[in-house]
């Protein structure tokens, strides 16, 4: 079922979290632009896709204006209008330009208690309104050394692609990103990496059908860095990269890119 990367465009996105103010943010878009700009136009065949905080989405994509980079949301609330103080929703999001929104975030469920049920709602409002979703997925420390690392990641993909139709699948994108490697240096070493997306690809194509399976992205996260991406990116079912602390340099992030191409 696995086939080559080629068939699968490759996605290098970039998850700032917290971090920087209005011009940080601008000055690291037009960075990024300058940096990517060689690389993407020489049709590398590499999507790249920046998620900024909320309050810098407008500023971002008009910096990244005219390029080929995309923009991201961190996060996505499922209503479109209404009594909910402090969320964003999928008109908002599209409305300022956003074309993905990275859901299921680790942090989003470790710290803020983001729950399947509410990671399968923002799927669905995400792709109601043409957003792709990136939806992350990982284990603890904890889980993968107890030895139920795959059931547990497969179940989590299980309950987030739940019923969806096969047009809704071909936007969806899983990010694997074992928690323990999430800014912590370490990383899953390629082969370890392979294995858990070569499992999630054969429970899509359980789940979802064979076809369906072969062409979705499935990205790596957790500590992926200039130094290490060409070996992860390189594995047969690794579909590209989400990146949390290399993304925010635009030199760094730009490397990343390559080495997908
Ligand atoms: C992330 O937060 O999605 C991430 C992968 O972070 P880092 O690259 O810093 O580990």
């Amino acid at each position: 079922m696995s086939q080559p990367i080629s068939a699968r465009r490759p996605l290098v996105a970039g998850n700032w979290k917290l971090h920087n103010t209005l011009a940080e943010s601008e000055a690291l878009a037009k960075g990024l632009v300058e940096a990517c700009g060689n690389t993407l136009q020489a049709d590398s065949g590499v999507e790249v896709a920046v998620a900024p905080v909320f309050t810098a989405l407008a500023t971002v994509g008009a910096a990244l204006a005219g390029s080929p980079i995309a923009l991201a949301s961190q996060d996505i609330y499922w209503e479109t209008s209404g009594a909910f103080t402090g969320q964003v929703g999928p008109t908002q999001l599209v409305d300022v330009g956003c074309t993905y929104a990275i859901i299921g975030h680790s942090e989003r469920r470790q710290l803020f208690g983001e729950t399947d049920a509410w990671v399968q709602n923002k799927i669905r409002a995400a792709l109601a309104h043409k957003l792709a979703p990136i939806v992350c997925v990982g284990e603890s420390l904890e889980t993968r050394e107890s030895g139920a690392a795959e059931s547990f990641v497969v179940e989590q993909v299980r309950l987030a692609l739940a019923d969806l139709s096969a047009e809704q699948l071909a936007t969806v994108v899983i990010a694997y990103e074992p928690i323990w490697a999430i800014g912590t240096g370490r990383t899953a070493s390629p082969a370890d990496a392979q294995s858990m997306h070569a499992a999630i690809r054969a429970a899509v194509s359980t789940m979802c059908g064979a076809e369906v399976a072969s062409g979705m992205r499935i990205l790596y996260g957790g500590s992926v860095k200039p130094e290490n991406a060409g070996d992860l990116l390189s594995q047969q079912d690794i579909d590209g990269a989400l990146v949390g602390g290399a993304s925010l340099k635009a030199s760094s992030f730009s490397d990343i890119v390559r080495a997908a191409g």
